[in-house]
């Protein structure tokens, strides 16, 4: 018996949700009174696997096969499961990032197992493996009980804090045996779209709505993105005039993000935008109008027009940097 987590890089890196997604599987291991293993799969330097025996990690099995270098959700899967079956894992943690999500059910099939996607707390230990998860776009918490033998937990970033617990982990070699069907999708080449900091995974977002009222004026938004080192989002109506690309949409249609700041510039805060922004650490709104629906759910507000309040905050951060 063992807990088994997938450590997605990216570009050979890991992420803070990556340490995450570590903490919390070392939580469950810590539970049932077992070890924790990761399986990483890709080029990632050996100071970088052996670090995340600082959260936890025992052992890391490193995957480096080539025709594993880009993600390939049916041939990752299998890999993951594989491992699972080595390490007699009968608990699979990971992100429910973008690839986590194509993936936790892949191995659930694999591994004939209980799949809980989106988890945010730690499963109870009551005798009942019962994990709290979003439901409905976040609109709801479901409780799952798990009841199958192997279980898949995906965490949803930011719902669970780093806890530095160890010391460097061991980093064993494994050679996967995927078979030629795992290999039916191959990618040929990656193109990065851009070289902003990625939306999904920004721990700071600026986001701005029809408020705004032309693309003419997204300037601003983007200069207040870019001294924060923060992605830039949209609510749909933007994206859906083609203001901005559909890539920064968020919402119920959009993209699900999480980010620990969320500042809204210019948007109502309609229940399906806020399907996907509320799970966010602290949020913040800024509308000229005080009855505006998102200051119901914000952090901190400000009702004011966004075109005075925008320069004013980007030449306060100015100022903070100088
Ligand atoms: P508006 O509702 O027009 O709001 C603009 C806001 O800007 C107002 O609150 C106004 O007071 C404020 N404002 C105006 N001028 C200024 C100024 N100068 N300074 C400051 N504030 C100002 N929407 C999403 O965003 N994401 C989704 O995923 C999504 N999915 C949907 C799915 C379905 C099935 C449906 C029916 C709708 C969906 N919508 C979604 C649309 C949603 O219902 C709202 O219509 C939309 O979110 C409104 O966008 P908005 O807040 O930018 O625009």
């Amino acid at each position: 018996m063992s807990v088994l987590v997938y450590v997605e890089n990216a570009e050979g890196k890991f992420k803070k949700s990556i340490f995450e997604v570590v903490s919390y599987a070392k939580a469950i291991a810590k539970q049932m009174n077992t070890s924790l293993i990761a399986i990483s799969i890709g080029n990632v330097a050996s100071s970088e696997l052996e670090n995340l025996g600082k959260y936890g990690v025992e052992k890391v099995l490193n995957v480096t096969n080539d025709k594993l270098k880009s993600f390939i959700n049916q041939a990752y899967a299998s890999v993951i499961a594989e491992a699972a079956k080595k390490e007699a894992a009968n608990v699979v943690v990971l992100s429910n990032s973008f690839s986590g999500k194509g993936l936790a059910p892949r191995i659930g099939v694999k591994l004939e197992a209980a799949v809980a996607d989106g988890a945010i707390e730690l499963p109870t230990t009551d005798g009942k493996f019962i994990v709290k998860k979003t439901a409905f776009s976040n609109k709801a918490f479901a409780m799952v009980e798990m009841n199958s033998e192997n279980k898949v937990i995906s965490l949803t970033p930011n719902s669970h804090k780093v806890v530095e617990d160890g010391t460097p982990a061991t980093i064993e070699e494994f050679n996967s045996e995927n078979k030629d069907s795992d290999f039916k999708v191959i990618i040929k080449e990656i193109v990065r779209a851009t070289d902003k900091v990625s939306l999904p995974d920004a721990e700071l977002v600026v986001s701005a709505g029809r408020g705004l009222k032309g693309p003419e004026n997204w300037g601003m938004i983007e200069e207040l993105a870019n001294l924060l080192g923060a992605a830039t989002a949209c609510s749909k109506p933007v994206s859906d005039a083609d203001w901005r690309p559909h890539s920064e949409h968020v919402g119920q249609t959009g993209i699900a993000i999480s980010p620990n700041l969320y500042i809204a510039i210019g948007i109502s805060g309609a229940i399906q935008h806020l399907a996907g922004v509320s799970s966010s650490k602290v949020i913040v709104v800024i509308n000229k109008d005080p009855e505006a629906p998102f200051f119901k759910v914000a952090d901190y507000g400000i009702v004011g027009d966004a075109f005075e309040v925008v320069p004013k905050m980007i030449e306060a951060v100015k100022a903070l940097k100088a």
